[in-house]
């Protein structure tokens, strides 16, 4: 019999495959269209099993939807710039280009050799002219749309990468890439304009079901929508005004002092000379905390006040104003009014100051002793002058609306997402095409005159100040809008920028007068199944949603969300940990291939565990994984040689055959639903297994198997083992005789008849007795049993009331009367 030999069919399958471009997708074709992707590489060093998770559970959905008639994108590219291959290339002392072209060069040589469908004429690497030429054209568009801007302001800098980061790349307190604590510093800087676009961000969330909930609410948060009212807060002796925002103004009867953020420049305008040495002293220090930490509820609350009160408007009352460690500036206004009685942080202030601590909302039922704990619930407002006895919901319409009249000031909305701060003080990015002319100011970099290309030949260590200053040659230039001397921009762009389109790109790779055709990405997008790690939950997928929408709104794309449905993959550990290099723990799909097969390690990995769950490798498993394949292949060959024996057994199906052939059209359903129904990966494998053994049984047991029912065993598992493993699918089905190429086959249907013929012997019995036997198909529900079962002694219960049924799954039926 024909041995099962990965390392020679799966090479020939792969040849084969390209030879006859069966993964180039055309343009345009009439089957409906299937865009499957998987998130982009850095290409910063070599894969390991982890990236390969990725790759097949996207190339499992491109296979199937291409078995069920579809006309399927799936493309592969490289999220080329960036830090990671700057900081790899300056540790090797090579040019990041090299570096990364040479790591590209690695890895699709590596993903050739897994079999995945990828259509390569596509391939997109975002450190290419002829790639971020178009990037820079997204930068303009934004720019014309007045959607990016400069400003100076306090940013967060990563000491070690000598860079400024955006918010969403600092995880408490800490660099996302290096773990470095990040500090302060002031800098004119490169903004998108993102919260111009937080409500649309909002909203399209509630339009993609398809998405994981925790992913939708990771960006909700991220977002932090608040509604409530904007107060403006008289300074007593002073023509001065604090506006502060609150969600909560149907406390503001409860408001016992202000305090405000230490960055706020009120703070040095407020306090009193008396004071002014003590605040100093407490600015000082507070500079130095971690900003994200000393937020944090437990932290101990600090202030001092600044000898200066403000009015309540409503009440008329004096209050103190004092500078608060808890206090950010970035949020909200940079001040706030404290409610003590029904806010833990303003409470612990409270406790610690002395302060007065006035409850104006009580619970519904029960009492509350205030000065032990803060009462944050909803409640009945009391000690709220006219509000009192208000519902506390209700009471914030009615304060608010009580606030607009009186002028003191208005409904409002709130968001905790800031600009996407998209400047980089690095080498390896995207220059920002803009110059800045002594005459003109800033001008953008016409669009003729894209791409603005980053010169090579320049000293990129770091040292906290962009790389680019140092080329004369880059730096100088003239004013396209005046002509006289200029100099450009010397920083680049945040990577994430290059990863927000680049799923446009595919689908238009080689355009050269536009970054994409409107019809084409009309055509393929939205993405039909997007497939990535949840790490990007408020990064990449946020960036790219918010750039697509800019993109719809400006009238390039005719679709406001790029992603329909999103799977978030788990990850691959090895010994409990992530893998990598440093730890020692890196499992190469090459070194799985070369002892296993690529099928085998495809198989294996979908079959740890449910394919969003995080999994631990374990060698044990691929091993059984390889002896399962192993077996397959075995009773595949031995069905082969039964169908192609000249031995004439093309008889009626007996009960054996019967029931291998349910069992046979039970699985096909099983791993159709498995696949439809959220990519249960594994438990399909498992499926497979179990028919596996069953259909070893039967060879091994049947006098003379029935060659009509192993051909269509044989047809049939060959069709559905070939999205998992792909290359001894097409051996398999080429050496039963077919002249086709297994890929470009229909996934097979499974025969609803087949399914029916499985009957199941119930015994009936009346107060425990038996008192005959059904013969009932196995599909029917507990329910149609039960009423058979009734129906079969209908005779024998006559005038009697019939109290209970119990059911014994699969055994009996006991019919309880009186
Ligand atoms: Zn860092
Ligand atoms: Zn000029």
């Amino acid at each position: 019999m024909k041995e099962y030999r990965p390392q020679e069919i799966e090479p020939k399958w792969q040849k084969v495959w390209e030879e006859k471009k069966v993964f180039e997708t055309p343009q345009c074709s009439e089957k409906p269209k299937y865009y499957a992707l998987v998130m982009f590489p850095y290409p910063s060093g070599t894969m390991h099993v982890g990236h390969v998770k990725n790759y097949t559970i996207g190339d499992i959905v491109a296979r199937y939807k291409r078995m069920q008639g579809y006309n399927v994108l799936h493309p592969f590219g490289y999220d080329a710039f960036g830090l990671p291959a700057e900081n790899a290339a300056i540790a090797h002392k090579i040019h990041p280009k090299k570096w990364t072209l040479d790591n590209i060069n690695t890895i699709r040589g590596q993903i050739k050799k897994i079999g995945i469908t990828y259509d390569w004429n596509r391939e997109v690497i975002t450190c290419t002219e002829d790639y971020y030429k178009w990037t820079q054209w997204i930068f303009l568009k934004l720019y014309e749309a007045k959607l990016a801007y400069k400003k100076p302001g306090a940013v967060n800098w990563c000491p070690s990468c000598q860079t400024v980061l955006a918010n969403e790349q600092v995880k408490d307190g800490k660099c996302e890439r290096c773990g470095t604590t990040v500090t302060m510093k002031y800098l004119e800087q490169w903004y998108f304009k993102i919260t111009d676009y937080a409500e649309k961000l909002l909203e399209g969330l509630d339009r993609l079901p398809g998405w994981p909930e925790h992913v939708k609410t990771m960006q909700r948060n991220w977002i932090g929508k608040s509604t409530g009212a904007e107060v403006d807060f008289p300074v007593e002796g002073l023509d001065r005004k604090i506006r502060i925002f609150t969600t909560r103004p149907d406390t503001i009867y409860g408001v016992t002092f202000m305090a405000i953020a230490p960055e706020s420049p009120l703070v040095l305008e407020l306090v009193t000379e008396e004071k002014k040495k003590e605040v100093e002293e407490f600015m000082a220090k507070v500079a130095l905390e971690d900003r994200f930490k000393r937020t944090s509820l437990d932290v101990k609350k600090e202030g001092v006040f600044l000898g200066r009160y403000a009015i309540n408007p409503l009440t008329g009352e004096k209050i103190p104003i004092y500078v608060a460690n808890y206090i950010l500036y970035e949020y909200g206004t940079g001040a706030i009014m404290a409610v003590p009685a029904h806010d833990q942080r303003d409470f612990d202030f409270a406790k610690a100051y002395g302060l007065p601590i006035r409850q104006v909302i009580k619970p519904k039922e029960g009492e509350w002793n205030i000065q032990e704990k803060p009462y944050e619930e909803e409640g009945i407002m009391v000690n709220s002058g006219p509000f009192d006895g208000l519902e506390s919901t209700k009471g914030i319409e009615e304060v608010t609306k009580y606030i607009e009249e009186k002028g003191y000031g208005k409904k409002s909305v709130q968001y905790k997402l800031r600009d996407w701060l998209i400047s980089r003080q690095r080498y390896w990015g995207a220059p920002i095409p803009v110059v800045y002319c002594e005459k003109c100011g800033i001008v953008p970099v016409p669009e003729k005159d894209l791409p603005v290309k980053l010169p090579e030949n320049v000293e990129f260590l770091p040292t906290g100040q962009s790389p680019l200053t140092l080329s004369e040659e880059f730096k100088h230039t003239t004013c396209p809008k005046c002509g006289g001397p200029a100099h450009r921009e010397v920083e680049t762009m945040d990577t994430f920028v290059d990863s927000s389109w680049y799923f446009l790109r595919y689908v238009n790779p080689k355009l050269e007068d536009k970054p994409f055709d409107t019809n084409d990405v009309n055509y393929w997008l939205p993405v039909d199944q997007y497939i990535g790690g949840v790490e990007h939950a408020v990064l990449h997928l946020l960036y790219s949603r918010f750039i697509t929408k800019v993109l719809y709104d400006l009238g390039y794309v005719g679709f406001d969300e790029p992603f329909k449905n999103l799977f978030t993959q788990g990850m691959i550990y090895k010994d409990g940990w992530k893998m990598s290099k440093s730890k020692g723990n890196v499992v190469s799909p090459d070194d799985m291939i070369e002892k296993y097969g690529a099928d085998t390690l495809r198989m294996y990995i979908l079959f740890m565990a449910p394919p969003e769950k995080d999994a631990e490798w374990n060698d044990a498993g691929i091993e059984g994984v390889n002896r399962f394949i192993k077996r397959l292949w075995n009773n595949y060959y031995k069905m082969i040689d039964t169908v192609n024996s000249s031995e004439d057994t093309e008889c009626e199906f007996g009960k054996e055959e019967k029931a291998l052939r349910r069992k046979l059209h039970a699985m096909i359903k099983k791993i159709k639903e498995d696949i439809e129904g959220g990519f249960k990966f594994n438990t399909a494998i498992a499926g497979l297994m179990e028919f596996n053994n069953q259909l070893s049984d039967y060879l091994e047991t049947a006098k003379k198997p029935n060659k009509k029912l192993l051909r269509e065993i044989a047809e049939k598992i060959a069709l559905i083992i070939s999205p998992f493993a792909p290359h001894m699918a097409e051996e398999m089905w080429h050496d039963l005789g077919k002249e086709t190429l297994i890929v470009e086959e229909r996934w097979p249907e499974y025969d609803e008849s087949a399914l029916m013929e499985e009957e199941i012997t119930i015994v009936v019995q009346v107060n425990g007795k038996v008192r005959g036997k059904i013969v009932v198909p196995a599909q029917l529900t507990e329910e149609q049993i039960k009423e058979r079962a009734l129906e079969s002694v209908k005779k024998l219960l006559d005038g009697k009331e019939v109290v209970n049924t119990f059911y014994v799954s699969g055994k009996l039926v006991n019919i309880v009367v009186k």
